[in-house]
């Protein structure tokens, strides 16, 4: 038998490489993990973490008006980018160093550097050769950016929004997806004049088409213009920010343009090729179901897959294919009702199936849907809505989905994503007592279907 340098070679130090590495090593493998960047990955030092301190950080603007109503004065308050963006670096630091030690504690090394395959069992890390017997890929996604656009090179990306220099007073973000909507209430939150540029109807494309209603009208109703059917057409630097001409040449300057245009699997000069490894039509790594790629001992986890691309997600395949691996188990994860949320403002929560997906998968769906004011704006006289739905299959009275946009509708998702995975019912729902006053018990008093 030939004797491999490691049993498993991890590349990536993100959500999914990580928690893969620690697993394994604690099931007696000597694993080495390589990262070319920092460790943590998109979730924590570019992507969920930061991007979560920022939506805390805008959502502050709101709160000080909406305490007036409740006899709060709160004059002369002010903000500061910079004072933010330095805290933020430090949680992120730290939380990069607690990777660091949660890999060493579990016995995994970790190797700085840029690996490349050279075949399906070695890896190239600059002028170093190192065999492994097992080889997980969890390099993540990468920024897409519509690089045909003239002037596509003035613009930032999710990466860069991170760590600007300074707030420019009105930002232009491109397209209508995740990422796109939330920069998109953080700029605003944090009294930037926010212009969303979507191509198509509406923002949000694949989630409920009453939430996407929903959020769209709230969005503009803290100010975010989102112009739809709208696509830029070129980018000109213009004094210290750009101006930006549509399709239907319409212009308009701004201090800066984002592209949010969606991400794609970090495989660029990975060695894909040389290790036999299959890429579908968009260029993720091909996987069965227990992650495994074309080539037998050559794994892959998290976005670079392009399956459910969410850190939970990642973090879940990642234990799944050490445990199955390297731990003597045998499973594959289900992902199948996955809940989520979009850090929007307000926010979503979201689990099951849109109403859309269940009208095309069951014979008959029935609707829930309660659209009121949140309590708390009552006296802060806040013009916001929130919204929940309830998707039900009629025959079997299961509910299919849940759709919340409104305050607190990430954690409620949370909770949610365990009934509808049970497969609890309507009737379970309505014996479910509620907690008052919340916003969360309409979930369990929403008695009459919607009629449309
Ligand atoms: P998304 O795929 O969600 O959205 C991409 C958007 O860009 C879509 O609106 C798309 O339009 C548009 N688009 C794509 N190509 C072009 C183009 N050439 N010109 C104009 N518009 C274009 O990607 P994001 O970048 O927002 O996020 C990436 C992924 O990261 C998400 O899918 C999600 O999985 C994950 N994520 C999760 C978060 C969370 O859980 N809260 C937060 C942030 C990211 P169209 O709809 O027409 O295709």
């Amino acid at each position: 038998m030939t004797a491999y340098d490691y049993d498993l070679f991890v590349i990536g130090a993100g959500s999914g490489g990580v928690r893969a590495a620690r697993v394994a090593a604690r099931h007696g493998a000597k694993v080495a993990v390589a990262e070319e960047y920092r460790v943590g990955g998109t979730c924590v030092i570019r992507g969920c973490v930061p991007k979560k301190l920022l939506v805390y950080a805008s959502k502050y603007a709101e709160e000080f008006e909406d305490a007036v109503g409740f006899g709060w004065t709160s004059e002369k308050v002010s903000f500061d980018w910079q004072k933010l963006i330095a805290n933020k670096d430090e949680e992120i630091e730290r939380l990069s160093r607690a990777y660091i030690r949660n890999l060493e504690s579990a016995g995994a090394e970790l190797i700085m550097g840029r690996a490349v395959l050279e075949d399906r069992h070695t890896i190239r890390l600059g002028d170093r050769r190192i065999s492994a017997r097992i080889i997980l890929i969890a390099t993540g996604a990468t920024s897409f950016v519509p690089r045909h656009l003239p002037g596509h090179e003035l613009a930032i990306t999710s990466n860069e929004a991170f760590n600007l220099e300074r707030l420019p007073s009105r930002i232009c973000i491109v397209g209508g997806g995740y990422i796109a909507v939330e920069f998109a209430g953080i700029f605003s939150g944090l009294g930037v004049e926010t212009i969303l540029i979507y191509r198509g109807e509406k923002i949000l494309r694949g989630f409920d088409e009453d939430l996407r209603d929903h959020l769209s009208t709230e969005m503009r109703k803290k100010g975010i213009e989102i112009r739809t059917k709208a696509d830029v057409a070129r980018i000109e630097r213009s004094g210290d920010g750009v101006r930006v001409t549509l399709e239907d040449g319409a212009g308009f300057g701004a201090g800066q343009i984002m592209f949010a245009t969606g991400r794609i699997p970090n495989v660029m000069g990975l060695g894909l090729e040389a290790a036999g490894v299959e890429a579908t039509p968009h260029y993720a790594v091909k996987v069965d179901g227990y992650s495994r790629s074309s080539v037998d001992n050559i794994y892959a986890v998290g976005d670079v897959t392009n399956r459910v691309n969410l850190t939970p997600v990642a973090i879940r395949e990642g234990q799944a294919f050490a445990d199955t691996v390297f731990g003597g188990k045998d499973i594959r994860v289900d992902h199948a009702n996955v809940p989520s949320a979009v850090f929007s403002q307000p926010e979503i929560g979201t689990v099951g199936l849109t109403e859309e997906l269940a009208r095309q998968g069951f014979r008959s769906v029935d609707i829930y849907k309660a659209n009121f004011k949140p309590m708390q704006h009552t006296l802060s006289g806040r013009d916001e809505r929130m919204l929940m739905k309830l998707v039900v299959d009629r025959d079997s009275d299961r509910v299919l989905g849940c759709h919340i946009c409104g305050p607190g509708a990430g954690e409620m998702a949370q909770l949610l994503g365990i009934a509808v995975k049970m497969g609890a019912t309507k009737a379970d729902f309505d014996a479910t007592m509620a907690v008052h006053p919340t916003a969360a018990e309409e979930l369990v008093t929403m008695r009459d279907k919607w009629s449309g």
